[in-house]
């Protein structure tokens, strides 16, 4: 139980996730949430043979030759139900998602046609048996699995829910998740500013860490390094399914977290990670919680938390996908450090312009890389990680980069066209 890598302390934090709870909610609710259940579709969608365009439904083997005519026997739009069979040398107009009428096997979109007279229209080109036709069940048969256990609803997803019909689902839980400070030095939110004392950030950074991911944590507040208002504190945190606990976690004369946590019957799995920033960093469990003694340094909070915590959350709530997206940048300038720890700095990520590799992207530190920095934090596009094995990185090497931004955005559409 000495010094763990990242990797195996994230293992440990992982092999620890239980709770894996339901609940059932409304399509209207259900963004991002997790699939708890598989869903099938309840019908054949299309439900029948329908146009992919506006047109005309017509026989192809009318069109050996090009151009022709052909007589419009009937106007068939999406809802319409066709009452005429398309004999050689007919057609019938139809509106897109309206269906084929039997007789015609192919439909030639407007764009390729000429109006001759309100009877008569002249079919430039000629096209195969199924042109422009959706066809019966083409996008799910009824009975079909269309979404399995385990898929997390996105708008897409939203979308398909909605077709086959699936008002309400089922889904993991989300954790509950109570955040408590520790520290005599620190001064609420709400309290009168005092030179002498250290604002509370941490309880507000973790808070949303935890909101970006869909979970609204409770906050139980600060609580003085005294094992006894820590120790009433800490067993309101354990009726919570995730305990954060910022500061305290050291082994100062007044680091009370560890002997309270063990006193309260936490089983504490590991309280040392070869990381940087992020010590010390404690891990213990209960029969029902999960308890994180996370430094107070604010840098070293938030990066303990991307790298544990919210891995753990998503396991929760039923993702696979746990980790952060990461990709590969160039580094402008050179980054040293001391071998033996994974080291994580702050970067800002710009595209690079000047690489034949278009879509490329370089990476610049955002300044100190002080854990107290905050703001350097703040500013942060992503974490570069540097390897434990490695004692620096040159510039213009290639490195891994964790994003931070749940979704991938860039400043630019990244499409060609346009003027
Ligand atoms: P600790 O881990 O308790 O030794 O705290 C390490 C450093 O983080 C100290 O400088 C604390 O003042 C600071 N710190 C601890 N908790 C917080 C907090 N909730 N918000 C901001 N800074 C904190
Ligand atoms: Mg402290």
């Amino acid at each position: 139980m000495g010094n763990l890598s990242v990797r195996d302390a994230q293992t440990c934090v992982l092999e620890h996730v239980l709770i894996r709870d339901t609940e059932v909610v409304k399509l209207e609710a259900s963004l991002g949430r997790v699939l708890a259940e598989e869903i099938r579709a309840n019908r054949d969608q299309p439900p029948y043979d329908v146009s992919a365009m506006d047109g005309f439904a017509l026989r192809s083997t009318d069109l050996a030759m090009t151009p022709v005519a052909l007589t419009i026997i009937e106007d068939i739009k999406a809802g319409d139900m066709p009452g005429k069979t398309v004999q050689a040398g007919q057609c019938s107009r139809i509106m897109t998602g309206a269906p084929v009428p039997a007789g015609a096997d192919a439909v030639i979109r407007v764009e390729d046609t000429r109006m001759l007279s309100d009877e008569n229209v002249e079919i430039r080109i000629g096209v195969d048996a199924g042109n422009d036709i959706r066809l019966l069940g083409e996008n799910m048969r009824n009975g079909q699995v269309v979404l399995s256990n385990g898929t997390e609803i996105t708008p897409g997803v939203i979308g398909v829910l909605a077709t086959v019909k699936c008002a309400q689902m089922k889904v993991y839980r989300r954790p509950r998740v109570a955040i408590l400070s520790t520290g005599n030095e620190l001064e609420g939110l709400d309290e009168p500013v005092d030179p002498d004392k250290i604002p509370n950030s941490n309880s507000y950074a973790l808070m949303a860490q935890a909101q970006a991911l869909g979970i609204e944590p409770v906050l139980l507040g600060i609580a003085r390094d005294d094992p006894e208002e820590l120790a009433q504190f800490v067993r309101r945190g354990l009726l919570f399914d995730v305990l954060l606990i910022s500061g305290g976690s050291s082994v100062g004369l007044h680091d009370h977290v560890r002997p309270t946590l063990e006193a309260l019957g936490v089983d504490m799995h590991f309280w040392r990670v070869e990381m940087r920033p992020g010590h010390p960093l404690a891990f213990g469990t209960t029969a029902s919680t999960m308890v994180f003694g996370l430094p107070g340094n604010p840098v070293s909070s938030m990066v303990c938390f991307e790298q544990f915590v919210l891995p753990a959350l998503r396991r929760m709530m039923g993702h696979s996908h746990l980790f952060r997206r990461t990709i590969k940048a160039r580094l402008t300038h050179p980054v040293k450090i001391r071998p033996g720890r994974t080291e994580f700095i702050r970067v800002v990520l710009e595209r690079n312009e000047s690489s034949r590799l278009p879509g490329s992207y370089v990476a610049s530190s955002t300044g100190t890389q002080s854990s107290g920095a905050l703001l350097s934090m703040a500013l942060a596009d992503g974490l570069l990680v540097v390897p434990s094995t490695s004692s620096g990185l040159a510039a213009g090497e290639s490195a891994v980069i964790q994003l931070l931004d749940g979704a991938v955005f860039q400043d630019e559409p990244g499409i060609e066209g346009g003027t």
